[in-house]
This record gives C-alpha cells, sequence and structure tokens, in this order.
C-alpha cells in the first residue's frame, strides 16, 4: 500500500466504535467519508483495487492534535507548515491546529500570512483545522519557554490585526485573562468563532471564576506555565480542576507531567474534558543534538527538547507517545485513551471526525499490537505506511547536529 493511495474498504481490522470493539469488520469509505462499519467481511462485495487488508490491526479514529508547533524540523509557524502536514500521519495525526510561539509582533503577522498560505493550498497529509495562536498575550510571570520581552496583553484591536493576516484561520487563542483589557475580549472571540484558552497565565482562582462566567472554556497545556494549585490559592490550576466549563489540555509526553498527576487530572476533570495534546517543538522526532527552533537553541537528548538553562521547550513526542502514555502509564483502556485524543478535541473543532461511524469523515489509523501507528488514512487516502516513509524526513540546513546523535533504530 503507498501513500496517497484511495481506498474503499478496509477488512479484517479490529474496529474501536462508540459502541465498543469489533473484532474482524469492515470499514466502507465513499468520498472520503465512512459509509458502514460491517461486523463480518463479505469477499464478493469487496474490489481489491481499492481494499485495504489490515491484516488484523486495530482501526481507531485519527488523533487530533490541538497543540503542535512542528516535527522532523519543520516549523508550522511559517512556510514550514507544509512539512508539518506532511509528516504528521506518520505519528497517526490527522487534524490539528498548527500552533506558533511568540516573536516581535510584525514578524508574527508575517509569519501568519505565509501560514494562510499553505493551508489555501495545502499538501496531502494532516488536515490543518486552523491556527492556535500561543502568544503573544502572555504573562510575562509565567513565560514557559517563551520570549517575554514581545509579551502584550490581549487587546482585541491587536488580536483583529493578527487574525487578518492569517485570513481568519485562528481558531484557538492562549492568553492571559488576569493582564490588561483581555478579559473583556473573551464574548468577542467566541463571537468571533475563536475558542477562549487560558495559557501562561498567574491569574488567581478568581480571576478565572470571573473569565468562565464570560465564557472561558479551555485551558492551554494544563500545569505547564501557569499559577498551581495551593489549598488557599487555587491558582488556575484549581479552577482548570474545579470548572466543568473548562476543557484542559494535556500533555502526555511523560516528561512535562508526572503521570499520577495526568491520573488526577482524568479522573477529575473526566475523559470527555480533556484534550491530549503533544506540544510537540519542531525538533519533535529529531535525532538528539542541538538545534534553533526560531531565536532558541535548543537542545535534544533522550526525548526531551530544553533550553541551556533546563527550561522544557516542547515536546519530542508526538500525539501517538501520549496515546501510548494514557494506556502504559495512566492505565485507561485504548477505547478511553482515544477519547482525549480524538474525540473531544474534534468535537471542540466542530469537526465530523474522532469516531469510527457511518457519516464520520474516514481519518482512520491503523494500530499495530504495541500500538504504533502502521498505516494512517486521511479522507479515504492513504497519508502514511509503515515501510513508504523514512521517520525523520528532513534536516533543516541551519541544523547543527552534535557529534553524539544516536540512528533511528536505537532512538526506538
Ligand atoms: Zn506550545
Amino acid at each position: 500500500m503507498m501513500s496517497a493511495e484511495r481506498i474503499n474498504t478496509i477488512v479484517n481490522a479490529g474496529i474501536v466504535t462508540p459502541e465498543g470493539l469489533i473484532e474482524h469488520g469492515a470499514v466502507t469509505i465513499v468520498d472520503g467519508r465512512i459509509t458502514s462499519i460491517l461486523p463480518e467481511y463479505h469477499p464478493d462485495t469487496i474490489d481489491d483495487q481499492l481494499t485495504l487488508d489490515a491484516q488484523g490491526l486495530t482501526a481507531v479514529p485519527g488523533f487530533i492534535d490541538l497543540h503542535a508547533h512542528g516535527l522532523h524540523g519543520h516549523n508550522a509557524m511559517g512556510t514550514g507548515l507544509a512539512g508539518v502536514i506532511r509528516a504528521l500521519p506518520t505519528y497517526g495525526v490527522t487534524s490539528f491546529t498548527a500552533t506558533t510561539l511568540t516573536l516581535p509582533y510584525d514578524e508574527t503577522l508575517r509569519r501568519l500570512t505565509e501560514m494562510a498560505v499553505v493551508i489555501e493550498n495545502p499538501p496531502e497529509g494532516a488536515n490543518c483545522a486552523g491556527i492556535h495562536l500561543e502568544g503573544p498575550f502572555l504573562s510575562p510571570a509565567r513565560p514557559g519557554m517563551a520570549s517575554a520581552a514581545w509579551f502584550e496583553s490581549l487587546s482585541w484591536q491587536r488580536f483583529s490585526a493578527l487574525q487578518n493576516a492569517s485570513g481568519g484561520r485562528i481558531r484557538l487563542v492562549s492568553f492571559a485573562p488576569e493582564l490588561g483589557g483581555a478579559m473583556e475580549c473573551i464574548p468577542q472571540l467566541i463571537a468571533s468563532g475563536v475558542i477562549p484558552s487560558i495559557g501562561h497565565s498567574d491569574a488567581t482562582f478568581d480571576q478565572v471564576a470571573a473569565a468562565v462566567k464570560l465564557g472561558l472554556s479551555h485551558a492551554t497545556h494544563t500545569f505547564n506555565a501557569m499559577r498551581p494549585l495551593h489549598h488557599r490559592e487555587p491558582g488556575v490550576v484549581g479552577a482548570v480542576l474545579y470548572f466543568d466549563e473548562i476543557t484542559a489540555q494535556l500533555i502526555a509526553d511523560g516528561i512535562h507531567i508526572h503521570p499520577a498527576v495526568m491520573a488526577v487530572l482524568l479522573r477529575t476533570k473526566g475523559l470527555r474534558h480533556v484534550a491530549l495534546v503533544s506540544d510537540a517543538a519542531p525538533l519533535a522526532g529529531m535525532p538528539d543534538g542541538i538545534y534553533k527552533w526560531d531565536d532558541s537553541q535548543v537542545f535534544v537528548q533522550g526525548g526531551a527538547c530544553r533550553l541551556a538553562d533546563g527550561t522544557i521547550a516542547g515536546s519530542h513526542a508526538l500525539l501517538d507517545t501520549g496515546v501510548r502514555n494514557l494506556v502504559r502509564s495512566v492505565g485507561l483502556s485504548l477505547e478511553e485513551a482515544l477519547i482525549p485524543a480524538s474525540r473531544v478535541p474534534a468535537d471542540l473543532l466542530g469537526l465530523r471526525k474522532g469516531r469510527l461511524s457511518p457519516g464520520y469523515d474516514a481519518d482512520i489509523v491503523l494500530l499495530d499490537a504495541d500500538l504504533h501507528p502502521a498505516v494512517t488514512i486521511v479522507g479515504g487516502k492513504v497519508a502514511f505506511s509503515r515501510g513508504d516513509t523514512e521517520r525523520v524526513e528532513s534536516v533543516p540546513t541551519s541544523t547543527v547536529r552534535s557529534p553524539t546523535r544516536r540512528t533511528q533504530e536505537e532512538r526506538g
């Protein structure tokens, strides 16, 4: 099976449906959409040319990442977005929101324009469902790896200029609601179809409560770069746990968050109020070495991306690692792990995705017994098939390789 081939039937697959697991079923696809899920394989109705024999692999809905900065040296914030779209299916990701970071305002405008051009005419690959603007409307008290010198408080006029540069493609904005007039922008964001998300924020519990009253409904990488929970001042973390209105992003790379804390969040919020995200850096999936991410020097080592001072600089892992971590480290079933990895973000973005059911888009991942993607299908077309794609597709010319880098095989 080669990439970009259109298929109309998958046979001999385990199929994870909202109603439960079908053991040796078939999926039929017409015009990129699932038309039926059959509990049995009827060979007389199968057109071999367009049939994919899953050979017992497990079909699950494609993963949807609301927080991806890039991978394989491709930076989603700019023309590199095309490479991101092509590479993400390698990891079972079928949709995502291309995520920015904080750069000088004029540079951000320029990059958003470049992203809009790519989204307008995308290459084959994952579906880019819009842009997640992470910065500049963040708090200098909780910068994470971002450059606080370019932070400013959210204003409708400054946001609108960025939204115009993107051709109206910003779907999610991470911001600190406690700063300046940011709070008053929440109803305007919602009215214009943008999801307001608290992130990189030092807000108190009461400030978050006020933002929730105005419609705040999402939290960016919960626990990371936000005021932590104290039992007398619950902070942003306490508010995210407390308010059912908030869907919480969770980075599940196993490095940002301890598995026990992942479990606490998932139990407290419930699976339907958590969106699994990667926060993948443009260096995700790259061999160990020293690289540039815009103005930052990033050290990739042992599955982590860090600045020189040890600050975590995004993830090295993609969303498939997150799904495996939810199963192996947190103890969820695969069926449960797919809710925050696919259904929740699909519903949040209003996509007809996230479920293997008739009427839904044929965005499907075939997982092997170790939960690694073997085949990824986007809109009924094979976007990745293990064996016909290198794990790391390209290395940007600006990259500095360290002499200690290991081979892909050793990285596992
Ligand atoms: Zn991020």
